[in-house]
């Protein structure tokens, strides 16, 4: 897509968040073969809507709040995205992260188009039951404008929402929704209990596990870092022990046997080349209020410092624009793994790119959050929790061929191997189990995609991974034709 090719009729791309992303979308469009309409049908934003509402505080004022959603694609069906809660929520940002939810929802397979809300609040000026009634009136506006449904549009919880306000808006959902038996399914991020799913809430940590994990798995893409196959026995940087960095740093010890030396927080981070334990700077913090002065680990003044810490994968879990053109040449890691979104400005990112770093993106890294929610939204449609049909069997079935094998080998099995083999071996998979054998398919496959695409074209992760994404989208387009 060069700056040459004709404009479409409302150029969104002088947008800054959205231009970038839009800039990120040319340079990838170069690389596929598409009609030019095609693309800019992808890239354009198919619908955004912005609105006012009054609610009552506490203290008996009115006080009229905006709020936006933006539907970025509907090559599939319902679109996807969080709702944030945000003093700073525009209709430029909007339009960016629900195109790059579309983007990663294709990368990963994810049968969704993009979408993302938010409601202009510091959700900390406001007391529980002002932001319940904001939340209901928000989704109260987005019924009222087709703007949600379990076939249409499907929040989720991003910045400032989560479990509760998601349950809100199912429940709100209820209440309008005459009867409709699929109203569950409207939103995704709800409590287990309510319809959410067991996995979900270290989902997008987990996937950055899995993501790490695929990139390790190269032979040959780790002896050009000079680094060995796997993440075993790998020293790792954390920048952010929230959802995302917890989880991500205590799968990586616990599943991959990788060494975390290094964790940053707010107040400053910690370092230690003989391997944190996660849970027990986790327990340190909340004893102490700091992960400094953890025993045995050296205190590094500042978060951004410990970004430059020797390492071999440093995960940016926080924020975004952390890593700069200023911090870029000092990073020593050989793989930056962006479980944040957008942690590598582009300046730093072609320094990092320049100096051979193995970027992996966040469009696919932090896809996992996305994924478990599919699955969420699957069990909601289906009315019935994953695996609880087949569970009892499995594990009979598993148990009666154990038992066959003893009774066919010519020795029996002594009772207690028996039973300790039925008791590890013949278990039927839970809800957790499966979302997470789905999750860690779906990081699999989507990086293999991702790095054939690399591979072939010589191109960098990031550009591969929307280029991946853009070829998915534009396969939908010709296959379903454009309407009428
Ligand atoms: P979170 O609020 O749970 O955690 C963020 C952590 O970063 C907090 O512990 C906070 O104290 C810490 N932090 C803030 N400033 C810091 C600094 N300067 N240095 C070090 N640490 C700092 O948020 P999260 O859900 O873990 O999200 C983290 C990132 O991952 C965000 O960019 C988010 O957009 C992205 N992400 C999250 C999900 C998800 O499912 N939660 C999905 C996709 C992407």
């Amino acid at each position: 897509m060069s700056p040459s090719s004709p404009a479409p009729p409302h150029d969104d791309t002088a947008l800054d968040f959205f231009g970038q992303v839009n800039q990120i979308f040319g340079n990838a469009a170069e690389h596929t073969d598409h009609p030019i309409g095609v693309l800019y049908q992808i890239r354009a934003c198919d619908n955004i809507v912005r609105f006012e509402f009054p609610i009552k505080r506490d203290d008996g004022t009115i006080q009229v709040i905006r709020g936006y959603r933006a539907e970025h694609s509907h090559h599939k069906k319902p679109t996807k995205g969080g709702v944030r809660y945000a003093p700073n929520v525009n209709v430029d940002e909007v339009m960016a992260l629900s195109a790059l939810m579309s983007y990663k929802c294709a990368i990963v397979d994810v049968p969704f188009g993009g979408a993302k809300g938010g409601v202009c609040i510091d959700a900390r000026n406001y007391s529980q039951e002002e932001l319940e009634r904001i939340t209901r009136r928000y989704a109260f506006e987005l019924s009222r404008k087709d703007f949600i449904g379990p076939g249409i549009d499907v929040p989720a919880p991003d910045y400032g929402t989560g479990e509760r306000e998601m349950s809100w808006i199912m429940d709100t959902m209820h209440q309008i929704g005459d009867d409709d038996l699929n109203a569950l399914a409207s939103v995704t991020g709800k409590p287990v209990g309510q319809g959410g799913v067991r996995g979900r809430t270290e989902a997008t940590g987990r996937g950055v596990y899995y993501g790490i994990r695929e990139a390790c798995r190269f032979a040959d893409d780790m002896e050009r870092l000079g680094l060995a196959p796997g993440v075993e026995g790998k020293d790792v940087v954390v920048q952010g022990l929230g959802n995302v960095g917890y989880h991500a740093a205590r799968i990586l010890t616990e599943e991959g046997g990788a060494n975390i030396v290094g964790i940053a927080e707010i107040e400053g981070a910690i370092y230690d080349d003989s391997g944190l334990a996660v849970d027990d700077v986790v327990a340190h913090r909340e004893d102490t209020g700091s992960i400094l002065d953890f025993p045995g680990a050296e205190n590094i003044d500042t978060s951004a410092r410990a970004l430059e810490l020797p390492c071999d994968i440093l995960i940016p879990a926080a924020l975004e624009g952390v890593i700069t053109e200023d911090n870029a040449p000092r990073i020593r890691a050989s793989i930056i793994a962006e479980a944040a979104n957008g942690p590598v400005t582009s300046t730093a990112d072609d320094i990092l790119q320049d100096r051979d770093v193995l970027m992996i993106p966040d469009v696919y890294l932090n896809a996992g959050g996305v994924t478990v929610s599919y699955f969420e939204w699957l069990r909601n449609l289906s009315h019935v929790r994953h695996g609880r049909m087949s569970r009892r069997f499995e594990e009979r079935n598993a148990e009666r061929i154990l038992r066959a094998v003893d009774e066919l080998t010519a020795e029996d099995f002594d009772e207690d191997l028996l039973e300790s083999l039925i008791e590890r071996i013949g278990f039927g998979a839970s809800e957790r189990d499966l979302v997470n054998s789905g999750l860690e398919d779906t990081m699999a496959h989507a990086y293999t995609e991702i790095r054939e695409i690399r591979e072939e074209k010589g191109l960098d992760t990031r550009t591969a991974a929307f280029v991946s994404a853009i070829n998915k989208i534009a396969k939908s387009y010709r296959q379903m034709g454009i309407f009428p």
